[in-house]
């Protein structure tokens, strides 16, 4: 059995026009939707079984422009903005395959901005178009063994040596580690500098010093996760990525941008697992009635529906203000926080309602529901959003 429910699934071009998308923005949404549900999710659980996607997924998708939306003409993009990337976010989210849609998403999202922001010309050359094109694949390395949460707690070092540096050390948990072309790897250059001792660098995979070894987990089963060993590994002096001790900088410009993405992605996610339970709902019968004509069923999709949209209505109050500028640090903890817990319990509402089908392996939702586990932990833990929006209020 396919894990696709189109039955109960509005057309995108029949959403609510909703502040800040405008038509055009729904016209992107309608030809990615269109390349999701032929493209993506016929092939999600055979991906989800074999632990893997192809690679050639990303030039595909560079093809068609959905690498760069956000990018530059100059570079191979589609001088889009960050509302056609929130776009790509949210019906990345209906692809059937949270693993698909991270792999995807760490290239796109978190990967290859640093190199647009802070990156030279020649670097932009080197790996920013090729990352547009499909033909580079990017990951993103800052957490290792003994520092996730506390970035100054970083350990791999960088020594200065004849035209480049030499890097030792490992990164765990790394999105792309091991199908991953380049690196945006994070070091400590000066070892007493906390927060002031991070550089970036470009880290080219395909060198004896680079090695790389997928782990095992819960969900996202067709992303590779990695944990990544450098030995002895070279970085010309031309691979510096920003400025020298500048790297917590690199950090920070991008958390707001890959915490909202985060949290479109889950509002897209309860969304969609919301809607293929509803269509079971409708169809399945015990003690001869519809299972959604019990009450207690009915305020449970409700109470779901409700949930939804109050995350829809945080979060896109936040990419309003992420997008007219405001920095809005706030809104966008407080978008990330909420979503992923909720993302995560909506699917476990939505499993309860299918009962024993939604322990099924078949149907796709228990996928949903460890898929959706991850939220809550990546991009920075609940329990790190709180601290922030704690010491936003001067605690
Ligand atoms: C599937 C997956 C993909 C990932 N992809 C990437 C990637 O592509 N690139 C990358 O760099 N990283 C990636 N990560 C790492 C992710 O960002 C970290 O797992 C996350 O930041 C948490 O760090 P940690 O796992 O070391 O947990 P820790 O920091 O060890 O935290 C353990 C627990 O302690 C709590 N804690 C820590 N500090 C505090 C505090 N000050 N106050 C209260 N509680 C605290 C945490 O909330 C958590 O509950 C990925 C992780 C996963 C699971």
């Amino acid at each position: 059995m396919s894990t696709t429910y189109a039955k109960g699934v509005p057309p995108a071009a029949e959403r609510r026009l909703l502040p800040p998308f405008t038509r055009e923005h729904e016209d992107l949404r309608d030809s990615l939707r269109r390349f999701v549900e032929a493209e993506l999710l016929p092939h999600a659980d055979a991906w989800e079984d074999a632990r893997w996607f192809p690679q050639e997924l990303f030039p595909r998708m560079g093809e068609l422009g959905f690498l760069g939306l956000k990018y530059e003409e100059a570079y191979g993009g589609q001088g889009g903005g960050y509302l056609h990337d929130a776009v790509l976010a949210e019906e990345l989210a209906r692809c059937g395959s949270a693993g698909v849609a991270a792999g995807l998403g760490a290239h796109i999202t978190i990967a290859t901005p640093p190199v647009w922001k802070f990156g030279t010309e020649d670097q932009k050359q080197r790996y920013l178009v090729p990352s547009i094109a499909g033909t580079k694949v990017a990951a993103l390395g800052i957490t290792e063994p003994d520092a996730g949460s506390d970035v100054a707690g970083l350990r791999t070092s960088a020594t200065k040596v004849e035209g480049g540096w030499v890097l030792n050390g490992s990164k765990m948990f790394i999105t792309n580690g091991c199908r991953a072309d380049y690196v945006v790897t994070a070091v400590k250059t000066k070892p007493e500098g906390g927060h002031g001792g991070i550089s970036f660098f470009l880290v080219d995979t395909d060198q004896p010093g680079y090695s790389a070894s997928k782990i095992e987990k819960l969900g996202w089963h067709a992303s590779d996760t990695a944990l990544i060993a450098l030995d002895d590994a070279f970085v010309p002096e031309e691979n510096l990525l920003g400025e020298l001790h500048g790297g917590f900088k690199l950090i920070m410009a991008n958390f707001q941008w890959e915490r909202l993405s985060m949290a479109l992605g889950s509002v897209a996610a309860m969304e969609h697992v919301f809607e293929r339970t509803l269509a079971y709902a409708a169809e399945r019968e015990a003690f001869g009635r519809r299972i959604g004509s019990f009450q207690a069923i009915r305020h449970k999709f409700a109470d779901m529906a409700t949930r939804i949209e109050a995350n829809r209505a945080l979060t896109y109050h936040a990419l309003r203000l992420f997008v007219e500028g405001r920095e809005p640090l706030q809104e966008v903890t407080m978008a990330k926080l909420l979503t992923q817990r909720a993302s995560f319990e909506v699917a476990d509402e939505c499993l309860q309602i299918h009962g024993g089908a939604g322990y099924m392996v078949e149907y796709g939702i228990e996928r949903a529901a460890r898929d959706a586990r991850l939220g809550p932990i990546g991009g920075g833990t609940d329990e790190i959003m709180r601290e922030i929006l704690g010491r936003t209020m001067g605690l």
